[in-house]
């Protein structure tokens, strides 16, 4: 089911109700992993990927490919054995070294100039490059800018009171020709506490697209984005129902930097 007309008819409140409040601490997923509490992590390359592979590749090859809280996403590896350059960032070393045991892969460990007590793990072939430390403390100037985003099960993770600040570091990490894949998540907010968190279309604009009279414009690093809802589907499953909830939906934007006047 992949059309708009066939998904659930639900009223989208751009109120996010008690999450606004709610802390997930980085203690908290580390112990996720350990606690092997990871239904987010899926075996198969995600089918909206697949499914706009074109669109984000927008008929360039050898991309640099950005993995915001990339756990061990499966994604990784296959647009690496593709000839691109895969960038991750993830709290859990115990995700990172299982991603390249996994998968097969030796690699290396290395300290990071700038971000005191992280690691970046890298692939022996030098195509897979995963930071082992929170996003926040990642910048243009450590990881470069990327010509492709894929952001499934990230921007829906982080902590709602940090999204303003997400999203301006995800627009200070996009090259000119960007093309950013987002997927993000519509359910009742009152019914679940997440994560994953809601994120209401209204929010998307407001962090990622939204000018105000020329206002935001310091705030978004003279960056704005035009955004593009690609798909919205019905992805309602037995775990959903277990949290309380009566409809689930995943929606996709394609979002591509347009130049502030
Ligand atoms: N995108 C991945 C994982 C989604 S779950 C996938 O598709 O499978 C969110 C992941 O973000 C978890 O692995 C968690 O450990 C990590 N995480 C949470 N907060 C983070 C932060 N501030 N910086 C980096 N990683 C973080």
């Amino acid at each position: 089911m992949d059309s708009f007309t066939d998904v659930p008819r639900i009223k989208e409140s751009s109120d996010i109700g008690q999450q606004q409040c709610r802390v997930v601490t980085e203690e908290e997923w580390l112990q996720k992993w350990q606690m092997r509490n990871i239904g987010f992590h899926k075996e198969q390359v995600h089918w909206i990927l697949r499914k706009y592979l074109d669109v984000l590749l927008n008929g360039r090859s050898g991309l640099r490919i950005f993995f915001p809280l990339c756990g061990k996403a499966v994604e990784m590896k296959w647009l690496a054995d593709m000839g691109h350059c895969v960038v991750g960032v993830e709290l859990s070393e115990c995700a990172l070294k299982e991603f390249f045991t996994e998968h097969n892969l030796s690699y290396s460990e290395e300290p990071v100039p700038g971000i005191s007590g992280a690691k970046v793990f890298k692939s022996t072939s030098g195509n897979i490059s995963l930071y082992c430390c929170s996003i926040y403390d990642l910048s243009s100037t450590i990881a470069g800018r990327f010509d492709g985003i894929w952001d499934r099960g990230s921007l829906v993770a982080i902590n709602p009171c940090d999204r303003e600040r997400y999203a301006n570091l995800m627009l200070s990490l996009m090259e000119g020709s960007c093309c950013y894949l987002l997927v993000s998540v519509l359910y009742d907010p009152n019914k679940h506490k997440g994560p994953p968190f809601y994120v209401p279309d209204s929010e998307i604009k407001s962090l990622f697209g939204l000018l105000i009279s020329g206002e935001n414009i310091t705030s978004l690093k003279g960056k704005v984005c035009e955004i593009k809802c690609l798909e919205k589907v019905d992805d309602f499953s037995d775990q959903h129902k277990a949290w309380g909830l009566d409809y689930f939906l995943e929606v996709t934007y394609l979002l591509t930097l347009k130049s502030v006047p």
